[in-house]
């Protein structure tokens, strides 16, 4: 199926054309005509599925067919974040994909002065992204109105509940006309997000893209079981032993990054870190760096991380197998997108084997083990229960 069958317009087709892609991923090719029809939509995709494109493309392609003069400070579309680094990827993409049309998109997130942001909402925007603090904030202080507001997306809406973003999130919306089209992406639709949607939306049409289809057979998952003080030895190891090029590195907490980059550091790697405690600028250079590739060894947070967007990153590695599981799908859809092929590695210890339970009973498989010589495992990880249901935490 190609782009065209879709219903979206030349001008859009050509910057799809552009962007590389020749047809449209299952996400697309489900959502698109759902939100062209206007009806409010609830989907369950993960990042690297395409997602960003399915909510954009006919959202341009309506505010096109209905423009009309902006009024100052005013809004047509907002797209909700729950990080600034996924607010500035998805405005490049608005503004990538809106390349031949004449709509305008900002992005405005928390971290950086408000002054230039500000000045721009001035003019209105057409599509404007946003984290909900810094949202609010240029609500309050009268920055900005939504009473010609015609589209919401709330994108990675579990995210956003899980940073506690759920107060922020109901008082936008209690601003919001009431005639409007909202649409809710979200990795898993869980109790919480399922009453979330159940306020917002009207008669939802629900689509969910399986995260099974997504992993294969593009990323080639393996893990090493390795005793947990050796964790740092054997990635140095790995790093030299197969000669990396490049890796994304997570950890679950912020402290232990900068433990990570310094042994590192003590074995010849240069690495750095990404974590909230880091200045937005200095993740921002940070992240530049790494996708230049004058950086080659990332360490990052899992939350620091949403919104990295690389698309020839070989090699992700979870050096903390993270919980949620769903947690694991994102962080290895950093790899192997948009059709290149990726690895994803993970250092498993005997404390992490719940979770690895949870992570292969959601994956439907077991995620093949290598060893390597010289690494020893004094305590033995077992091999999964397949159907482990984790408790709530
Ligand atoms: P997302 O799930 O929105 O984070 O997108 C993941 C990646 O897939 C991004 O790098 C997009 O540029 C890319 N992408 C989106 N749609 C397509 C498509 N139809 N064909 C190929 N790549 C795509």
């Amino acid at each position: 199926m190609s782009f065209s069958k879709l219903g979206l317009s030349d001008p859009i087709l050509k910057a799809v054309s552009e962007a590389g892609y020749s047809k449209p991923t299952d996400i697309q090719k489900q959502a698109i005509p759902i939100i062209l029809s206007g009806r409010d939509l609830i989907a369950a995709a993960q990042t690297g599925t395409g997602k960003t494109a399915s909510f954009v493309l006919p959202m341009l392609q309506k505010l096109d067919s209905t423009e009309g003069e902006l009024r100052s400070k005013s809004i047509r579309a907002l797209i909700l974040t729950p990080t600034r680094e996924l607010a500035v990827q998805v405005e490049a993409n608005v503004a990538q994909y809106a390349k031949y049309l004449n709509l305008s998109s900002l992005a405005v997130y928390g971290g950086v002065d408000s002054e230039a942001q500000k000045e721009r909402l001035e003019e209105g925007i057409d599509i404007l992204v946003a984290t909900p603090g810094r949202l609010l904030d240029m609500a309050y202080q009268r920055a900005l109105y939504f009473d010609d507001l015609e589209i919401l997306v709330l994108d990675e809406a579990d995210r956003m509940l899980d940073m506690g973003f759920i107060d922020d999130l109901n008082k936008i919306i209690d601003r919001l006309p009431s005639e409007r089209q909202s649409l809710l992406f979200s990795a898993t639709l869980t109790d919480d997000i399922r009453y979330l949607a159940d306020t917002v939306y009207d008669d939802a049409a629900e689509i969910s893209i399986s995260p099974n289809k997504k992993t294969t057979p593009k990323i080639n998952q393996w893990l090493i079981t390795v005793d947990k003080d050796n964790k740092s030895a054997l990635l140095s190891h790995l790093i030299n032993d197969q000669q990396w090029d490049q890796a994304l590195i997570f950890v679950e907490k912020k402290h232990s990054s900068a433990k990570l980059v310094e042994q590192l550091g003590k074995r010849g790697i240069t690495a750095d870190s990404i974590h909230s405690g880091r200045s937005q600028a200095v993740r921002e250079q940070i992240l530049e760096d790494f996708k230049s590739g004058k950086l080659k060894f990332l360490v990052a947070t899992g939350i620091a991380a949403r919104g990295i967007d690389i698309d020839d990153l070989s090699r992700v590695v979870n050096y903390d197998l993270p919980y949620p599981a769903e947690d694991y799908i994102h962080r290895i859809g950093r790899t192997g997108r948009a059709g290149a092929s990726g690895e994803a590695i993970s250092l498993v210890s005997k404390d992490d084997f719940k979770n690895l339970c949870a992570i292969e009973s959601l994956l439907g498989k077991i995620i093949s083990r290598k060893e390597i010589e010289g690494f020893p495992v004094k305590k033995v990880v077992p091999i999964s229960i397949l159907d482990y249901l984790p408790k709530r935490r």
